[in-house]
């Protein structure tokens, strides 16, 4: 078996010969060895695999599950992988669905708890010529375009993206099945693809992301030949969908480490093909302090377990290009409001090319950045009207940000935090005292020295 496995590998790295063939060998550790015992894996997916079995079907736990217990975490969800066909496991499971068009997966749902199970795929290349039609093609670039080949279990993990995703638990004899060395890799904390790294980021570029997102998580290294290409292949993003992109960002930023996740990313080249009009304001010399900050308190509300919205992440990461057209325009002579309002939708236009941005998610991302030139009138009875706005908190959360990253002087963030504890008539005391004072300035870069006109 290990032979036709070296085998398989040889075939499906190119240049076969030229380049160093990393020779697998499928190994077992078995449960005295490792540190995955069934009562780490949650009660549904364990139902899930002995479901499986007891029906004649293979069945492992794969992928982020076994990993994260072997690391000593919390799996955020389970996976499996299984020789039963979708269709054979939705029949098995009354609480599943069927999804995905590209390749069906199931999704066995327990209340809020949902299983992922996936039929042992084969790799396109791996099977290239098993497989008599043309379910495997792959474009121009080398990006796979289908990918729903069945394969055995070494197909399935060798079809995998890194090392340590390919590790396979078996809870009849509770060993783990490691087909590419990534227990070796887990201990020494690398990030390793499968394969030629190259061929396989051309496959699947999102695979560049997932690298980046591991290795902020899990404190890991890449390793030098799954390094390499990144920054070479970074454009090849511009090739996947935009609603996979807007996915994957909020992957990349959810996970409780976003500030090691935006370093990487820049370090990487990658911040570009995600955020285009950003990273450019960024290169012009727009500072990204907000950016940095509203990630670091993001990952302080994950460790807390509270959520994190995607318009707020989304209103972050967009503001230094929304800054620079915002200012542009101005320096152009339109007044305050139109142009942010020009800014707005230009940014957001440019932005959907790269990631989607769904209508639930831009319409309040809008508000939080026009709620910006509310937040600081507070005269008359406006503050009341602004206080009542349905993104009032997102927007004044976001001012809080825009403070602590030396944006705008202090101040306004503090008042507006006094203004929503304090009762009635104190309120009103503090309106009058705002009066007709002049809102906290913006602190402005100096610019070039381009002439403005007298503002209205
Ligand atoms: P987490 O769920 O913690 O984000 P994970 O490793 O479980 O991490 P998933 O996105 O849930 O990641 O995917 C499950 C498994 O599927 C991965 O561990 C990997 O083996 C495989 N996989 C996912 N995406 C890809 C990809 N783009 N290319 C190759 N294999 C992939
Ligand atoms: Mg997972």
């Amino acid at each position: 078996m290990a032979n036709r496995l070296v085998e398989k590998l040889r075939s499906f790295m190119p240049g076969n010969g030229k380049k160093t063939v990393r020779r697998y060998q499928r190994q077992e550790i078995p449960r005295d060895q490792h540190t995955v015992s069934r009562s780490m894996i949650s009660e549904q997916a364990r139902k899930v695999l002995h479901r499986l079995n007891k029906s004649g079907y293979e069945a492992y736990l794969v992928g982020g599950g076994v990993r994260d217990i072997l690391l000593g975490g919390q799996p955020k969800d389970f996976d499996i992988a299984t020789d039963a066909t979708p269709e054979e496991v939705h029949e098995l499971f009354r609480n599943s669905r069927l999804i995905g068009r590209r390749f069906r997966i199931v999704h066995v749902v327990f209340g809020r708890e949902v299983i992922e199970v996936t039929t042992f795929r084969g790799n396109a290349r791996d099977t290239e010529e098993e497989v008599a039609d043309d379910e495997h093609r792959t474009s121009e670039h080398g990006l796979l375009l289908r990918d729903n080949v069945y394969g055995n279990m070494e197909d399935d993990a060798l079809r995998r993206d890194f090392t340590i995703n390919a590790l396979y638990y078996c809870i009849r004899n509770f060993t783990i099945i490691d087909y590419a060395n990534g227990v070796q890799d887990l201990n020494n904390r690398q990030i390793r693809l499968i394969g030629d790294p190259e061929t396989r980021y051309r496959e699947d570029p999102v695979r560049m992301l997932r690298a980046i997102r591991f290795a902020a998580k899990l404190g890991f290294d890449i390793e030098p030949e799954t390094e390499a290409p990144i920054g070479k292949l970074a454009p090849l993003l511009s090739h996947i969908p935009s609603a996979r992109l807007f996915d994957e960002v909020l992957k990349l930023f959810s996970a409780g480490y976003g500030e090691a996740t935006y370093d990487l990313l820049r370090h990487y080249d990658l911040l570009e093909p995600l955020f285009p009009e950003t990273a450019k304001a960024i290169e012009a010399g727009e500072p990204d302090e907000l950016i940095r900050q509203a990630l670091r308190n993001t990952d302080a509300r994950i460790a807390q377990g509270k959520s994190v919205t995607p318009y707020f992440l989304f209103a972050a990461m967009l503001w230094p290009a929304l800054q620079a057209e915002w200012n542009r325009r101005q320096d152009n002579g339109d007044p305050v409001q139109p142009a942010l309002h020009g800014a707005i939708g230009k940014v957001i236009g440019r932005q959907v090319q790269a990631t989607s941005i769904p209508k639930r998610f831009s319409g309040p991302m809008k508000e939080i950045w026009e709620l910006q030139i509310r937040l600081p009138r507070r005269q008359g009875k406006r503050a009341f009207g602004t206080l009542m706005h349905p993104r009032f908190r997102a927007a004044y959360d976001f001012l809080l940000v825009r403070e602590s990253a030396g944006e705008i002087e202090p101040g306004l963030g503090q008042w507006w935090t006094e203004f929503q504890q304090v009762d009635e008539r104190a309120q009103e005391k503090m309106l009058t005292e705002v009066g007709s004072a002049t809102a906290p300035r913006k602190r402005r870069r100096k610019r070039s020295p381009v002439k403005r006109p007298p503002q209205a």
